[in-house]
């Protein structure tokens, strides 16, 4: 009936399906805000647990796919003109890609993609996909909002602490063999007190927030819309203006804002020198909204005391990235959003998202980006066209 064309990262290099740790994950049916985990009305093609997210793991659409006599291409290649993914495309009636392995959707593949009605996001965050062009070709862009919030928001925790009590590169000194504890608490603090900041408390930013409230940090936040002082008195929260007010007076900044025109690059060089001497900046949200060699030079100068994030440009990045061998770099590839545990709430609410579509009844608004020529539901809230 349609074709679905969905492009997922390879398959583990030790081969597929992998020796799993644990036999079970927890079952979580509810969200911090209310919002309910996503509920698909077809039996899930797969184990909660399991590995979805790659080539083979087909987000377990494969039996759903086939039952409704749809065809299911799975492909990870996915740049270039010679690519599977720009072979398919013309025909695709929806593509699915993940933000770990984007399928790029630019103005040039949407004008080629004449097909093309829904581009659904596995996960969250859809700049890989041109949203005015989409809105202008009259594309659905919906994403699996909530699924993998609190995968992110603990990863940004971990980086938090791994940076400022200087984890790694300890851990380094003891698998190296050595016991140099002048040399690893050199660069170690508490966070105990220290300053935090979050640009953009929706979802993910208000979840750290909540987060590190136990860790007895002053915390502070600036975004687009305020949140309700109820929030902001239960966890002490101060609100800044503007990104400029937040860098100068904090720690620690987390960035957490979508990527849209406006936001690119606007943690530049001029930002950076707003930030106090050994500051650190951590960033899970996207690459481009940083300038990505003012960062370099920031940690190589000492401004900054610490970098750490799992998203880079592009995607996967090139072997000589710059960022992989900066110092005091607690860099991962892209891999905070698609933890086993994500994988089945998203892989779910991609089933879900389908079953809406193709049954003609409404998407929830939460899980819109771009609906009817332009900013709908959560993407009315949180990006911008321009
Ligand atoms: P969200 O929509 O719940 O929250 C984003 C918040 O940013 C909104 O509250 C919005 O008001 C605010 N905002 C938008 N533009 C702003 C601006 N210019 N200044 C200040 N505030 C602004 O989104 P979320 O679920 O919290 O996710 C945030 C981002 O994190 C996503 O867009 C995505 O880029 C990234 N993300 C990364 C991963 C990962 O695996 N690393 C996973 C999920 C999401």
């Amino acid at each position: 009936m349609a074709r679905i064309l969905c492009v997922l990262y390879p398959d583990p290099e030790s081969g597929y399906p992998p020796t799993y740790t644990r036999d079970d994950i927890p079952v979580i049916t509810q969200y911090a805000n209310g919002q309910t985990a996503p509920l698909p009305e077809a039996d899930l093609g797969f184990k909660p647990g399991q590995l979805l997210g790659c080539v083979s793991g087909e987000l377990g659409l494969r039996s759903w796919a086939e039952s409704q006599g749809h065809e299911l291409i799975v492909t990870s290649d996915k740049d270039g003109s010679d690519s599977e993914f720009e072979k398919y495309l013309p025909e695709a009636e929806v593509v699915i890609s993940q933000p770990f392995w984007p399928a790029y959707l630019t103005k040039e593949r949407i004008a080629k993609a004449h097909n093309l009605k829904l581009a659904l996001t596995a996960g969250i965050g859809s700049d890989h996909v041109d949203l005015d062009a989409a809105a202008k070709a009259g594309i659905t862009v919906a994403e699996v909002t909530g699924s993998n919030s609190i995968s992110v928001a603990e990863h940004v925790v971990m980086m938090v602490l791994s940076l400022v009590r200087n984890y790694l590169p300890s851990h380094q000194i003891a698998v190296n063999g050595g016991w140099d504890i002048a040399d690893c608490v050199s660069r170690s603090y508490d966070v105990e007190g220290m300053h935090f900041g979050t640009i953009g408390a929706g979802r993910i930013g208000l979840a750290v927030l909540r987060r590190l409230k136990a860790f007895d940090m002053p915390l502070h936040y600036t975004q687009r819309h305020q949140l309700d002082p109820t929030i902001e008195s239960e966890l002490g929260l101060t609100y800044h203006p503007d990104a400029e007010s937040l860098a100068r007076s904090v720690d620690i900044v987390n960035l957490q804002v979508p990527l849209y025109p406006s936001t690119e690059r606007f943690f530049n060089r001029e930002m950076l020198a707003k930030m106090k001497r050994g500051s650190y900046l951590i960033n899970t949200a996207r690459a481009q909204l940083v300038d990505q060699d003012a960062v370099v030079e920031a940690l190589e100068s000492g401004h900054l005391a610490g970098y750490a994030g799992d998203v880079w440009y592009p995607q996967p990045a090139p072997s000589n990235h710059p960022w992989r061998n900066m110092p005091w770099n607690g860099m991962t590839p892209h891999m905070s959003g698609t933890s086993l545990s994500a994988q089945a709430r998203y892989a779910a609410g991609t089933l879900e998202i389908l079953e809406c579509f193709f049954g003609h009844s409404p998407i929830r608004e939460d899980y819109l980006i771009v609906d009817n020529g332009g900013l709908a539901g959560t993407g009315a809230k949180s990006y911008k066209l321009n």
